[in-house]
């Protein structure tokens, strides 16, 4: 029988014996000792992050807060902006027309190939820089000079504080970004990307290198769980629509090329960042979030997989598993 999510388990030995708090702490524990992966290089500036740090952050739709570790060390948001932008744009630009110049389905390719679907000759879905790009510009082309303070202003309503941007990274990868700058140029002769092609590079360098701490994207993810709404602050970041269509393509393609062993593993939808982040969303439950900047060969935090895999076996946080206690355990432990 499963246990009960009310009552701690009899057998304290154990982290489920000792509360939400020690599973959280045992998971960074057991996970620390792995310090296999480099740091992203091929932006300049993310080379220079201390690669030790390692921090996990919970928060509940009630507002619980659990974290361990380096939860409030900033670092740059990177592609886990993308899922907040592509939020946005279909709430700015209508669904229609965020479909038409996007798709939405999983690549399977590297987060940074170019590749578009030869069918449609769109990007394959908005969590691939092509497809972010798009979707960056499709803001720009909507908003103008006013872009990047509205996605500044959303990602602070979603983590219940003003966000700011890491200034030195912004202007790494704008002078080296040659790869998204080929991906921009190949975009607008596809016709994907109407706006200016400088205007949508800078807002998308922009909002990749917004600075969060694991504490904030695990209040942004709270917020999706909470559909749209941030549970501490009350204030409404992005419409429900937008963040029924986000957390569905999160699940599918979040994780770039290893978006379905994820789905299979851990089973909830997510974005990675190049920045060392991970945020998990346990839908109308909890918003978990990473930080740990030594990557895999694919791009995504190796010791945030790691603590992804254990909270997701312990609290049976997978979307298609019966023994879900993720929230109801945060709670019972009044937190
Ligand atoms: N700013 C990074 C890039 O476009 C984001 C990539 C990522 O986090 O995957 O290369």
């Amino acid at each position: 029988m499963a246990m009960s999510p009310h009552a701690p388990a009899e057998n304290p030995s154990t982290p489920s014996g000792y509360g939400f708090e020690l599973v959280v702490q045992h998971t960074l524990e057991r996970v620390r000792g792995d310090t296999s992966g480099e740091l992203a290089g091929y932006i300049p500036e993310l080379a220079r992050v201390d690669p030790e740090r390692f921090g996990i952050s919970v928060v509940s739709v009630e507002g619980e807060v659990v974290s361990a570790g380096d939860a409030e060390v900033p670092f740059t948001i990177q592609s886990i902006s993308k899922a907040f932008a592509f939020c946005l744009a279909l709430e700015i630009a209508g669904r229609d027309k965020v479909l038409s110049r996007v798709g939405v389905e999983p690549s399977g390719d590297a987060f940074n190939a170019i590749v578009f679907d030869p069918h449609t000759n769109r990007p394959f879905n908005p969590m691939v820089n092509a497809g972010a790009i798009t979707v960056s510009g499709l803001i720009a082309e909507e908003l103008g000079a006013d872009a990047f303070p509205m996605v500044l202003d959303r990602f602070s309503a979603a983590a219940g504080r003003s966000l700011s941007v890491d200034e030195a990274v912004y202007s790494s990868e704008a002078a080296t970004g040659h790869r998204n700058r080929g991906i921009a140029h190949l975009l607008t002769s596809a016709g994907a990307l109407v706006a200016d092609v400088d205007a949508t590079l800078d807002l998308y360098f922009r909002q990749c290198s917004i600075l969060v701490t694991a504490s904030d994207l695990a209040r942004m993810g709270a917020t999706l769980a909470n559909i749209g709404e941030n549970p501490l602050t009350g204030s409404a970041a992005f419409s429900v629509e937008a963040v029924r269509a986000t957390l569905a393509v999160m699940f599918t393609c979040g994780m770039y090329n290893f978006a379905g062993n994820w789905a299979f593993d851990v089973g909830v939808p997510a974005k990675s960042g190049v920045g060392g982040g991970i945020l998990g969303v346990v839908n109308r439950q909890l918003g978990i979030a990473t930080y740990s900047p030594r990557l895999d060969a694919k791009g995504n935090s190796v010791r945030g997989i790691a603590a992804f895999r254990e909270l997701a076996e312990e609290l049976g946080l997978h979307l298609f598993d019966p023994t879900n206690r993720g929230s109801a355990m945060l709670t019972a432990f009044g937190r």
